[in-house]
């Protein structure tokens, strides 16, 4: 597998000289393998994907906070003429087509899902899926409104994407039992241990957390995501040199990785 995180920072866009080195843009990863361009979610760094037009194209979405879904209106995926399936889950009784028409439709955004060229097809996330030779699971996060964790295997390695998830006694065990052995782990490390005391509820996690999880579930390598936008590529750099565990580190836009 081939994974190429496209955007890796939290909650909004950022920009400007303090966010070059780790990236402004938000939730996006791109996974691919077998002929499959899998995206895990559609913030706004699906902007920088890579030419997937030769690969069957579909987008599993962890949730549709903002985002997570800002950068599939402007997305190449959807202004050329191709096939897309698009995952997500249920939530408060909209499936995932009218969910991202909340955003996608006036008085938001000018155009709705039906104006796109592409041919989108939406599907409910289920619990075990196979795309293309790709096994996909998900469990519940810890997030106001629900998100999903995804893990994702394809010849004997696997990905776990946990974003958008706040850490809590009973979850962390099921996470660490999701994750096991896992050959990449990304995970939500938005707030330090101070900010988090201001912001519990929010529905996020800590490098501690994180580190925990590294432990607990056995896996092999961990990188920090959803980083805060107030968070500087300084105050980022500070926080990963203090890290003792050298399969841990924060993860930086741009970056590509090969399991
Ligand atoms: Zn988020
Ligand atoms: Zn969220």
């Amino acid at each position: 597998m081939k994974v190429t995180l496209l955007g890796v920072r939290g909650s909004i866009p950022t920009d400007g000289k303090d966010h070059l080195e780790f990236g402004g843009a938000t939730s996006c990863v791109l996974v691919q393998a077998c002929g499959q361009a899998v995206y895990l979610d559609g913030g706004s760094g699906m902007l920088h994907s890579p030419d997937t037009s030769e690969e069957s194209a579909s987008v599993l979405f962890t949730h549709t906070h903002v985002d997570h879904m800002i950068g599939l209106p402007i997305s190449p995926l959807l202004l050329s003429k191709r096939r897309v399936d698009i995952y997500g889950k249920t939530r408060d009784g909209l499936d995932i087509r009218q969910q991202l028409e909340r955003l996608m439709s006036l008085p938001l955004w000018p155009a709705g899902v039906e104006v796109y060229p592409s041919e989108l097809h939406f599907h409910e996330t289920e619990q075990f899926m196979n795309i293309g030779g790709i096994s996909v699971s998900c469990m519940e996060a810890n997030h106001p409104g629900g998100s999903l964790i995804y893990r994702l295997e394809h010849e004997g390695k696997s990905l776990v994407y946990a974003t958008d998830h706040e850490h809590s006694t009973e979850k962390q065990a099921e996470l660490a039992d999701f994750a096991e052995a896992a050959d990449l782990i990304l995970y939500d490390a938005q707030y330090t241990d101070e900010e988090y005391e201001k912001m519990k509820g929010f529905g996020h996690s800590t490098v501690a957390e994180g580190l925990k999880l590294l432990n607990s579930s056995k896996a092999k390598r961990i990188l920090f995501v959803h980083h805060d936008p107030r968070h500087t590529d300084d105050m980022l750099k500070k926080s990963e040199e203090g890290l003792k565990d050298t399969r841990a580190a924060f993860a930086r836009q741009g970056m590509v990785i090969r399991l």
